[in-house]
């Protein structure tokens, strides 16, 4: 990822995946040069909600996928209560399906796990239940929630995460995104950022395949000026920004 300060030029970098040159006028283009095939990674974004990775990573995802990574956009819920008057079953439905269009905007592939909406746990079984799909996925890089977060959800996806990249060693590179900080996400800082200028418009053309949460406020109001405040920070028009988790010693 683009390290910011008076680093125009500097290349995007993903736990060492080139995702774009902020100087370039086509980062995807860029990155394939800077990634043979033969080096193509994989990367999970792990968010609470259908939505979630779209509005936070959604920039990120699609730079990822056009220079040939593999990325999964994995949901620890399907959304089951965020339709108002409508029952688990039928908004995790339309809510699948919507995420299900939206990664393919996006050129990810889905992934939904078995948490439920506004219930979500943390015990024994739950711990294990992550460790085992990211022993199973076996990712590069994974970017998930930071779990200080006013949402439960948020909050739990990225405690449960945190502590299987602990379980399994500090396999993967690690990463957290943001969501509508300020009122969800709670003293985040940035370590790095990524331009997302030239995937823009994808980014928003996957959040609003989300008809049912009707995400243009959230849009404009959140994580558009989010965009514009990280890309102001280094120095472009739009960015996503992250926090690299660095632990030097083994914790567990
Ligand atoms: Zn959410």
């Amino acid at each position: 990822m683009l390290k910011a300060a008076g680093s125009a030029a500097a290349l995007t970098i993903l736990g060492g995946i080139p995702v774009g040159a902020a100087a370039a006028k086509k980062p995807a283009e860029a990155a394939m040069t800077l990634v043979p095939h033969k080096d193509r990674k994989k990367i999970l974004v792990i968010g609470a909600h259908p939505d979630d990775p779209e509005t936070s990573v959604g920039g990120t995802m699609c730079l990822l996928a056009d220079a040939g990574h593999e990325v999964v956009s994995v949901y620890f819920t399907r959304g089951e209560a965020g339709i108002p008057g409508m029952g688990h079953a039928e908004a995790a439905a339309i809510r699948s399906r919507e995420a299900e269009e939206a990664c393919a905007v996006m050129g990810v592939r889905p992934l939904f796990m078995t948490q439920i909406d506004g219930s979500t746990e943390v015990n024994a079984d739950r711990y294990r239940e992550m460790r085992e799909l990211l022993e199973q996925e076996k990712p590069d890089v994974v970017i998930t929630h930071w779990p200080i977060d006013s949402h439960r959800d948020h909050a739990v996806c990225g405690i449960l995460v945190l502590d299987a990249w602990r379980r399994l060693d500090r396999c993967f590179e690690l990463y957290y995104f943001e969501v509508m900080t300020g009122t969800q996400s709670q003293m985040f800082y940035a370590s790095d950022w990524v331009d997302i200028t030239s995937t823009r418009d994808r980014k928003y053309k996957a959040c609003y395949c989300h008809v049912s949460q009707d995400l243009k406020e959230t849009m404009d109001d959140w994580h558009g000026p989010m965009e514009r405040f990280r890309g102001l920070e280094c120095r472009c028009e739009a960015a996503e920004a992250f926090l690299h988790h660095v632990e030097p010693v083994s914790l567990v």
